[in-house]
């Protein structure tokens, strides 16, 4: 299937923005946030402070009376800087973006967009990697692709089995907090796979210039699901 081909089968899932928060908040209590290296505000906060990155959040959050704060496809951050994890010596920096972050309260519902089965799970514990993890395999009119849940609690993996099925509105988890999410503000991280390589558990969220454009490809925009955007375009 071609990127575009595969672009536009997502799109057609669902005419109406498909949800991985507690529904009860309403597409109005969401407001995009830039999170890139362009941001000249950002610029003045210490991104390497996951307190401090939060009262930016919260506060942004607060002047748009919003309940959550989304964004992040393709931007280019410099909150990654502060681990090795995103910047070994042998390798080109990881610093662009490949899902879409939902910032909100810790214990926020999380939910299955889509019928799904969990192809893996795991804690992955580098500072700055994404802690507790859930991947979703789906397979929507004979096409398969995977969706990945970053930044959750514990308890959202400790009795799950790899093959558990779940249905569209079920929910998957909870959000995790900055003790386990790899020292974050509390944030969904959610993003759409569609060859997920060897990984198990674990994929990449952030890639460098070098593999974007493979990445780009592989995993696209989440928001064609949620249709958040949209709500804001209308
Ligand atoms: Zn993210």
């Amino acid at each position: 299937m071609k990127s575009g081909d595969f672009k536009t089968f997502l799109k057609n899932i669902s005419k109406k923005g498909l949800t991985v928060l507690d529904v009860s908040i309403p597409k109005s209590k969401y407001s995009p946030i830039d999170l890139s290296e362009s941001n000249k505000i950002l610029n003045r906060v210490d991104v390497s402070s996951s307190s401090k990155l939060e009262v930016f959040v919260n506060n942004h959050i607060k002047k748009h009376d919003a309940l959550v704060a989304f964004g992040g496809y393709l931007e280019v951050r410099n909150i990654y800087k502060r681990s090795n994890h995103f910047n070994s010596q042998d390798e080109e920096e990881r610093n662009i973006h490949l899902g879409i972050d939902l910032w909100c309260d810790t214990e926020t519902l999380i939910y299955t967009p889509l019928d799904g089965v969990v192809h893996s799970f795991k804690n992955n514990t580098n500072y700055g990697d994404y802690g507790p993890t859930i991947i979703l395999k789906h397979n929507i009119s004979e096409v398969e692709f995977y969706t990945l849940y970053g930044h959750l609690s514990l308890a959202s993996i400790e009795k799950l089995k790899v093959g558990q099925e779940f249905k569209q509105g079920d929910q998957i988890a909870t959000l995790g907090d900055a003790n386990i999410n790899g020292d974050y503000p509390p944030h969904l991280h959610f993003q759409i796979i569609k060859d997920i390589q060897e990984y198990f558990g674990d994929y990449p969220g952030v890639c460098s210039e070098k593999y974007l454009e493979f990445f780009r490809v592989n995993c696209p925009n989440p928001d064609i699901l949620l249709k958040i955007d949209n709500f804001f375009s209308l």
